[in-house]
């Protein structure tokens, strides 16, 4: 665990996402600090990010939005640990990620983190209740258990009736609420989401929508969402905006 003393220098302007007072909070489930990055294009360098602060309260739902390229997805991937800052740092459920190794920061993601893509990346060759068990099994929970926790948050989602559907037989709302129940097994205390509903026509959207936060009432998890959808964003606890690599806060609580 690594314990943040540092004061902040930062000098941003008041719009920027404050993170001040939530980075003395050890149980913030995620938490960045000064966040870059850029990627090699050619001879050039191109910054995506450029200083992001962002604190993640447990329970707490948090929408980001953006336009079509400002850097959303990029920041979601180091939120979750999947891909390297080019400087600053990240910290998931209070332990700084980037002194982990591969094997530890995967077990870490595992226990803390779920993740939700527009299209749900099911495995096809799997039924929906073996993609669910999948994190358990990976989270060494023996095949008996992990199957019956399946089963159970198939049951959540909505989907009692089709534990041994392969994806292909689902439609595209039954898989994303799959790809959720998925996200859930390991009962993480955040789950990333990029536009989840990205894929979905509107009324299926509104239903994922209502799962989510039914979900987050019922177990109190944190869910970060990348989104277009303004209904969507209206109904988590602050929404910031991406823009020129940092984040402003737009809406909800400060
Ligand atoms: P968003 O999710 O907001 O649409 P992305 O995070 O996917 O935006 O991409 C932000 C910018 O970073 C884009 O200009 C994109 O081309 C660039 N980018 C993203 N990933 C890579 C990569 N692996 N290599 C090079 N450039 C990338
Ligand atoms: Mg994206």
């Amino acid at each position: 665990m690594t314990t943040d003393t540092d004061t902040d220098t930062d000098t941003d302007t008041d719009t920027d996402t404050d993170t001040d007072i939530a980075m003395a909070d050890p149980t913030a489930v995620l938490h960045c600090r000064d966040v870059h990055k850029s990627y090699r294009q050619g001879s050039e360098q191109v910054a995506v990010l450029t200083g992001v602060n962002l604190t993640v309260a447990a329970g707490e739902k948090l929408a980001i939005v953006g336009a079509s390229g400002s850097g959303k997805s990029t920041l979601l991937n180091m939120l979750g640990g999947l891909d390297d800052p080019s400087a600053g740092e990240v910290w998931i459920q209070g332990a700084a990620v980037a002194p982990m190794s591969e094997s530890d920061r995967a077990r870490w993601r595992n226990q803390h983190l779920g993740f939700v893509y527009q299209f749900h990346h099911l495995l096809p060759e799997f039924s929906a209740l073996e993609n669910v068990a999948m994190p358990l099994l990976i989270g060494r929970v023996t095949p008996a258990v992990a199957q019956e926790r399946a089963r159970l948050l198939l049951m959540d989602v909505g989907l009692a009736a089709r534990t041994s559907h392969k994806p292909a037989a689902l439609s595209g709302g039954e898989r994303q609420r799959v790809a959720i129940a998925r996200a859930l097994a390991m009962e993480p205390g955040c789950v990333l989401m990029d536009e989840p509903t990205g894929n979905l026509d509107p009324a299926t959207a509104q239903t994922v929508l209502e799962l989510l936060l039914k979900l987050n009432e019922e177990s109190g998890i944190s869910f970060v969402i990348v989104t277009h959808d303004r209904q969507i964003a209206a109904r988590m606890d602050r929404v910031v905006s991406l823009r020129d690599g940092r984040l402003y806060h737009v809406g909800g609580a400060p």
